[in-house]
């Protein structure tokens, strides 16, 4: 098995609508190609999404959390994030807008 490239601070997530997914608690003690790894459990904020509800009012991504890891790799105790990993963008008023799309990662260490 090859397994999935893991994420990093360098890695590209972005939500349904183009934002950006930014970890705001890097855990930081595990490296992968000299940046920090993210954990499923850490959090994580969404900027710059354009998203506005059915009425016209902004309802922009505000945080992920992640439904699935995709790995049994762990990192001081904590599940880290792959590429296979499944996270959902929620707005700040609780509209869950789905899935977060991982765009760019770290090819060369992998997890299964
Ligand atoms: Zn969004």
């Amino acid at each position: 098995m090859m397994g999935s490239p893991i994420l990093t601070t360098a890695s590209t997530i972005l939500c349904p609508h183009g934002g950006r997914v930014v970890p705001t608690s890097p855990d930081g003690r595990a490296l992968a190609m000299g940046q920090p790894t993210l954990a499923a459990t850490g959090s994580f904020v969404v900027t710059g999404c354009p998203h506005a509800a059915p009425d016209g009012r902004p309802d922009p991504c505000a945080t992920v959390h992640w439904v699935s890891s995709g790995s049994r790799v762990r990192a001081g105790g904590l599940p880290i994030l792959t590429q296979i990993s499944q996270g959902v963008a929620t707005s700040a008023r609780g509209t869950a807008a789905g899935t977060v799309m991982i765009a760019e990662t770290q090819s060369r260490i992998a997890a299964e």
